[in-house]
């Protein structure tokens, strides 16, 4: 309380922090942009929508320092103006809505003019992108919203509106206690800041880890996670949960930052990585993530709809005998036109599965 929002803003800024849920938008942008907008009242809106397939870092978060999301909105309120929060937590999580309500109770206080409540979501992977949440906090049909306009000018019942991820809050007060150069020199090499990998599958020791952003992949699954079970070898990884589909033993060089995972076709998004040995059907396993994305297609643009179903049925064999390279042919033509077309994220980047 003894900055002004002005300072806060600088401190974020010169932090480098950059959206931690998937989208690595910068925070202190997307704040400033709330506190220029016009109109109200403006409101915080914490992302705990977790439903990325293999990412469980959030939950953890909330379940273990409920207090510390809590403080990065009240921050956040500070920061641009808004008077008002929303924890939007992922129906799946009962138990974590019991001690986020009881934290906020303890932190009523604290938090002052600034209120706080906890929304349970409606079990739907969709409603973990913005403007779909929106939608579904207002007691509407959770279909994403064409942008522009963005939420920080017409976000919550049109008013401007910061959505921000658990961990991105999360990590504001020991940003602001500790000073942007603390966190910037956090990264590796040039990069800036940490992140964390929720690790699993065929790994010795898969869980949630915090790395400087920039660490060699290998050194997260090798030296970190203690690399992969006896006698078997690692055949492929999954980016961002399932969204930035998968990584072969060929491009395990990769480091955890965008740049490089960008240049490898896929992306770090909500830092979910799911280990496959050598013992795994791949194509099984694309299959299964395909059917996933079709089940929770929103049903609101044809190419992920129809494209979703389409991928899933020729990986399973479904559609009927196809001719090897054939099928690969066709589900990279509509891979490609799903993500040329599709309105979100989820049909734009289902098809690197
Ligand atoms: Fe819905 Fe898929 Fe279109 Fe996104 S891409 S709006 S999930 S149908």
């Amino acid at each position: 309380r003894d900055m002004t929002h002005e300072e806060v803003l600088d401190v974020v800024d010169a932090s480098g922090l950059a959206g931690r849920g998937g989208a690595g938008f910068p925070t202190a942008r997307k704040w400033r942009a709330v506190r220029e907008a016009e109109g109200g009242p403006k409101t915080i809106i914490c992302n705990a929508d977790e439903g990325e397939p293999g990412c469980f870092k959030d939950r953890v978060l909330m379940d273990h320092d409920p207090h510390a999301v809590l403080e990065g909105m009240a921050i956040a309120g500070h920061a641009t103006g808004a008077e008002r929060g929303f924890i939007y937590l992922r129906y799946e999580y009962p138990h974590t809505q019991v001690i986020l309500e009881q934290a906020v109770e303890e932190a009523r206080e604290v938090l002052g003019e600034f209120k706080v409540c906890v929304r349970r979501g409606a079990g739907a992977y969709i409603c973990g992108e913005e403007t779909s949440l929106l939608n579904s906090l207002e007691g509407k049909h959770p279909f994403p919203r064409n942008r522009p306009p963005y939420p920080v000018t017409h976000g919550f019942e049109d008013t401007p509106t910061a959505v921000n991820n658990v961990e991105t809050l999360a990590s504001v007060a020991p940003i602001l206690a500790k000073g942007a150069e603390w966190y910037a020199g956090l990264g590796h090499g040039e990069h800036k800041g940490t992140k964390i990998i929720s690790l699993s599958g065929d790994v010795m020791r898969p869980g949630n880890y915090e790395v400087p952003i920039g660490l060699p992949l290998t050194t997260l699954l090798n030296d970190w996670a203690g690399g992969p079970r006896e006698g078997r070898s690692f055949q492929a990884v999954t980016m961002a949960g399932l969204s930035g589909g998968f990584l072969g033993a060929e491009d395990l060089d990769a480091t955890l930052d965008e740049p490089c995972l960008r240049a490898k076709g896929s992306f770090l998004g909500a830092g979910g990585v799911m280990v496959f040995d050598d013992t795994r059907d791949i194509v099984e396993v694309a299959r299964q993530a395909m059917s996933f994305f079709a089940h929770e297609s929103c049903g609101k643009c044809f190419p992920c709809r129809i494209g979703t179903e389409r991928i899933t049925e020729r990986l399973s064999g479904e559609a009927g005998p196809v001719e090897a390279g054939e099928w690969k042919d066709e589900i990279h033509a509509i891979g490609h036109v799903m993500s040329e077309t599709s309105a979100c994220g989820l049909g734009i980047a289902a098809p690197l599965i």
